[in-house]
């Protein structure tokens, strides 16, 4: 990968400006995958199987035997996955959901897809994943299923979590979306649960060049009606047994993220590397770090810190070259969509501290450490010279 140097012309003259660093960089990875690519794309048009087809289920074998599942379905995003997998998990109109408030806003559509109610409850302070002990005591007859989300890239506490929906015989569904590859104990995350849903669009760890998403599950026979909902419910063609849906992912996508997989583990360790030399460096730094719980892997999807003035931090870095990005900045339960839930400022004070506080660093596979060494320096720089 090579870099832009060099000068730029400034009205005064000529100064030494080094580029941006960007949040994410997704050029740099295609260009080391060029000739794979091109090849794999022109054989899908050559072929003139443009959805689902052989390479679709090349990739749902290699993915489900990445994540350590019996069963893979490919479908056409991550919210397509999340629909469906609550659907085979029986939740319908009336139902509820016990699901976060931080998180990405697809999470909880698709417990509204069904007719379902999302449930809201905090998360952890440490993790920024679903807080177990708050769980019990939203659980009540209505209650069909638990949703917790690997935020960041970090695994929720899956172990009391099925602790307790086995107790209470709820399907606990993992929001897998941003955690491709990460693991609890020794499992993989979104193979713990009754099904695991996880995204491929562009910008997650496993990125199609469009949209993309998949559901696994150990369990033959939802891995089967999954099969069936995502292509119209057929069982023959033009024979529906229920209501379907057009959730196909479509052959380039299989192909390309056929590709991609075979780079994801070296991805996720060069994520882990520069994810421990950020911690490292910002030791001193007041900044609230992220962490890794002792019995999961994180992939570092997002490296989010925590500052009380995050908005003029922003400011300083982005007038020193380095973008940065927001994940959530307006919490599930403070969204004008879900104000019929009638939840209020206050209501889960960790999700809306985060909302305020957080601020996403640059971090991708390809980063070099010259980049990195930018960004910790900028950031240096900001705490010396602006009482931020
Ligand atoms: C990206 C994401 C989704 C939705 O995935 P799409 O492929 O964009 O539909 C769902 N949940 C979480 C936590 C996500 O990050």
């Amino acid at each position: 990968m090579t870099i832009a140097t060099g000068t730029v012309p400034t009205g005064a003259g000529v100064c030494l400006t080094p580029p941006p660093i960007p949040l994410l960089d997704l050029k740099a990875q295609y260009l080391g995958l060029r000739d794979e690519i091109s090849q794999a794309l022109h054989e899908v048009a050559h072929s003139s199987t443009y959805v689902l087809g052989p390479r679709v289920k090349e990739f749902e074998k290699a993915f489900a035997a990445h994540v350590g599942a019996r069963h893979c379905i490919g479908v056409n995003s991550g919210t397509s996955a999340l629909h469906l997998a609550l659907i085979a998990a029986g939740v319908g109109p009336g139902d509820e959901v016990i699901t976060v408030p931080m998180t990405f806003i697809a999470t909880t559509w698709a417990i509204s897809y069904v007719g379902a109610t999302p449930v809201m409850v905090d998360v952890d302070p440490v993790t920024y994943t679903m807080d177990v002990d708050q769980v019990e005591r939203k659980i009540n007859s209505r209650t069909k299923a638990i949703l917790p989300v690997h935020l960041y890239g970090q695994p929720a506490a899956m172990g009391p979590l099925l602790k307790l929906g086995r107790r209470h015989g709820i399907p606990v569904i993992e929001d897998a979306a941003q955690a491709h590859g990460a693991r609890y104990q020794d499992a993989g995350a979104g193979t713990l649960g009754h099904s695991g849903c996880f995204s491929f669009y562009p910008g997650k760890n496993l990125g199609a060049y469009g949209e993309a998403g998949a559901i696994v599950t150990h369990d033959d026979q939802i891995a089967a009606r999954l099969r069936s909902l995502r292509d119209h419910a057929q069982s023959q063609r033009y024979h529906h047994d229920e209501i379907g849906f057009n959730y196909r992912m479509d052959a380039f996508q299989g192909a390309i993220l056929g590709i991609k997989l075979r780079y994801l583990e070296a991805w996720t360790e060069a994520r882990r590397r520069l994810a421990a030399s950020y911690l490292d460096r910002l030791a001193d730094a007041p900044l609230q770090l992220p962490t890794e719980a002792l019995d999961r892997r994180h992939v570092w999807h997002l490296f989010v810190v925590l500052h009380p003035e995050r908005d003029r931090l922003r400011d300083a870095l982005e007038a020193r070259g380095i973008g940065t990005g927001l994940h959530y900045p307006v919490p599930v339960h403070l969204q004008k969509a879900f104000a019929h839930l009638g939840h209020h400022e206050g209501d889960f004070p960790v999700s809306e501290r985060i909302a305020r506080e957080c601020l996403t660093l640059p971090l991708y596979p390809e980063m070099t450490e010259a980049q990195q060494e930018r960004v910790v320096e900028a950031l240096r720089a900001v705490f010396r010279e602006e009482q931020v």
